[in-house]
């Protein structure tokens, strides 16, 4: 099978030019001006962008959590991804107290192999390291593609690990090519103030947000960027929300650490004051770290212009407003944290990002697309509209309107975060190497054609 896609305006994170793509197989295997090359399927591109399949380096599909799961599955939140233009992701894998890295791994690879649509690679988030051979086995996992270790400073109870654990894996990601990831927030901190808000009668949902004040978030990630730092290891903060946490994220950049920042779609549009709204529906908007003050969006606006950000994800995270999040009627801290947003993150940034002023189309790209490869030991196979790369292309069309909600994304969860925002610029096309995803609003492939990406260590180029 070959495609060619004829007289789009490339656009990488460092080019912006018009040319023909050509694809053989799976791969690109010719870029330039005007091809005259017979193919299997001619794709006219004129008037739109070409762009590297995003890569979305944030994502929970089909995870317990709260009492309850995740309500997409692989197949709707990859199916979701596609139609936004999101041909990879990074799950987290999330280690059972007790179970093994194996095992957890096998669960997730249960889930996902041979009912995927587009490609995946897996952090692994480590929560006990108590048993024995714990340590040692966590070191075999970056020579299996298993190349970032996740650690959450919050969830008291639950996922949180403290910081013995915390430094333990950070001192093996040092030793074995591990990117360190953290959701960072003194959940102990955070769970006395919960405590005192229930213990006073505080039960709505903006509770959530007042018992988690960016300080704690700011405290947490200075505490990991000098954990890790004293570890010798990479770090990537998750979910930056708030100028606290962004702050310490520029100093160390500026001494040329090797730390890095991630913010999330909804941060840039949904503030604190949506967790106000009546009758529950504030609950829609829990999610960790919280909506933060407005003025929090043109920190991170600039952040990830300057670069004190790297990356975008989505932290789609989706619980059903109806029957999930209302576990939490009467008590804000039972509602399931997380939001969706996998279909939408591609829309909203350029329409607002780009569109907005905020940030050039290239920087559109490496945001969504090329740093999460780099970081993620994906690039240049995803990242990138190269010789050699992975044909995982989207065909936008800038000019297309389309007004985002519930009623026509492709996510199982009953509400979107952006409901009723009318956006201009939304893929026409999506290619998964080679394949045709979504073509004419319509899902063309099925179930099946996704892989599973073994990655390359922090740092590393992933070959064939
Ligand atoms: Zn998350």
């Amino acid at each position: 099978m070959s495609v060619l896609i004829k007289g789009g305006r490339v656009v990488t994170a460092a080019d912006d030019y018009v040319a023909d793509v050509f694809i053989e197989g799976e791969r690109i295997t010719l870029i330039g001006e005007s091809l005259d090359i017979a193919a299997d399927k001619v794709i006219d591109a004129r008037g739109k962008y070409v762009l590297p399949g995003c890569v979305d380096p944030h994502t929970h599909l089909e995870m317990p959590f709260g009492g309850t799961v995740t309500i997409d599955d692989v197949e709707s939140g990859q199916t979701s991804a596609a139609f936004g233009g999101t041909t990879c992701h990074v799950d987290f894998c999330i280690q059972g107290k007790g179970q093994t890295f194996a095992d957890a791994l096998a669960d997730w690879h249960a889930k996902a192999d041979g009912k995927q649509l587009i490609d995946i690679g897996y952090h692994i988030a480590v929560t006990d390291l108590s048993a024995p051979g714990a340590l040692e086995e966590l070191a075999t996992l970056p020579d299996q593609g298993v190349t970032s270790y996740k650690l959450f400073m919050a969830y008291k109870g639950a996922l949180m690990v403290d910081d013995e654990t915390l430094f333990r894996t950070m001192e093996v990601a040092a030793a074995t090519g591990a990117l360190v990831m953290v959701h960072a927030e003194n959940g102990d901190a955070i769970d006395v103030l919960v405590q005192r808000a229930l213990a006073e009668g505080h039960t709505d949902p903006i509770y959530h947000a007042l018992t988690r004040p960016p300080e704690t978030e700011g405290e947490a990630t200075n505490r990991a960027i000098q954990l890790a730092h004293v570890a010798g290891a990479p770090l990537y903060v998750v979910h930056v929300s708030c100028q606290e946490s962004v702050e310490p994220i520029a100093i160390a950049r500026e001494k040329g650490w090797d730390v890095w920042g991630e913010t999330c779609t909804q941060y840039f549009f949904i503030d604190q004051t949506f967790l106000e709204r009546p009758n529950f529906e504030g609950a829609k908007y829990v999610y960790t770290p919280p909506p933060r003050d407005k003025a929090n969006q043109d920190v991170l606006w600039a952040a990830v212009r300057n670069d004190e950000l790297s990356a975008i994800s989505t932290d789609h995270c989706a619980f059903l407003w109806q029957g999930q999040k209302t576990l939490g009627e009467g008590d804000f801290s039972k509602i399931p944290n997380g939001g969706p947003g996998i279909e939408n993150r591609l829309q909203m940034i350029h329409h607002f990002g780009v569109g907005g002023g905020h940030i050039s189309l290239n920087r559109m790209v490496e945001l969504l697309a090329t740093n999460p490869a780099k970081l993620f030991g994906l690039y240049p196979r995803k990242g990138t509209l190269a010789v050699g790369s992975d044909a995982d292309v989207v065909i936008f069309d800038p000019n297309k309107k389309v007004t985002i909600s519930a009623a026509t994304h492709h996510s199982k969860v009953d509400y979107n975060l952006y409901e009723g925002t009318e956006v201009v610029g939304s893929p026409d096309v999506v290619l998964l190497r080679g394949n045709v995803l979504v073509e004419n609003d319509e899902l063309v492939a099925s179930p099946g054609i996704g892989q599973y990406v073994a990655r390359a260590k922090f740092g590393e180029q992933l070959g064939r």
